[in-house]
């Protein structure tokens, strides 16, 4: 089955890592749950562009990024179970190395890395896709048979289409769906 995993907030844990740091530089203080849209910057009370800064900061190794828990452990289980698992993330080539190592460092350098995918529908052809950005999760659901939604507050919506699932951890159970998506996909369609 070709997988595909968003990497910021699915995998690597950005925002409950790069929070308190932000909070520091702007002199806030915002909590993970204060987060409640996309537009990160409008919830935290600061531009946009000085949001990306200090997000491009973050990136560039300003914060130490640790991994969603079991986020790796599940990838490699997936992995060595013979599914094609690719890691695709918007993250800018320019971060190709820090991303690397940061992969690297979490045992995941020998799987797929697809960076500065801001359309990833366009970017490959999925069986299922684990993402937390709302947008992109509604834009790969007519497509994809099995979307899951990585949970965040900032994409909490009333309801879900057809083939989306909202998924809170990579532990066990996440991991057991998304191995089974293939069985599932063809019992529901
Ligand atoms: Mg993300």
């Amino acid at each position: 089955m070709r997988i595909g995993v968003d990497l910021d907030n699915c995998v690597a844990d950005l925002w409950r890592c790069a929070l308190p740091l932000c909070n520091q530089f702007f002199g806030k203080e915002v909590r993970l749950s204060d987060i409640t849209q996309w537009e990160m910057w409008e919830c935290i009370g600061v531009s946009k562009e000085e949001f990306m800064d200090y997000h491009d900061a973050c990136l560039g190794g300003a914060v130490v990024i640790e991994p969603v828990t079991e986020a790796p452990e599940a990838l490699r289980r997936l992995s060595q179970e013979g599914h094609e698992v690719t890691i695709v993330t918007a993250r800018d080539q320019n971060f190709g190395e820090e991303t690397e190592r940061w992969l690297d460092e979490h045992g995941l350098g020998d799987i797929q890395l697809m960076m500065g995918q801001q359309d990833k529908r366009a970017a490959g052809s999925w069986d299922t896709f684990v993402d937390d950005n709302l947008d992109v999760c509604l834009d790969l659901s007519p497509s994809v048979p099995l979307v899951f939604l990585f949970n965040q507050p900032w994409n909490q919506a009333r309801s879900l289409p057809r083939g989306m699932v909202r998924v809170s951890s990579w532990r066990g159970s996440t991991t057991i769906r998304v191995r089974q998506a293939g069985d599932w996909v063809e019992d529901q369609y």
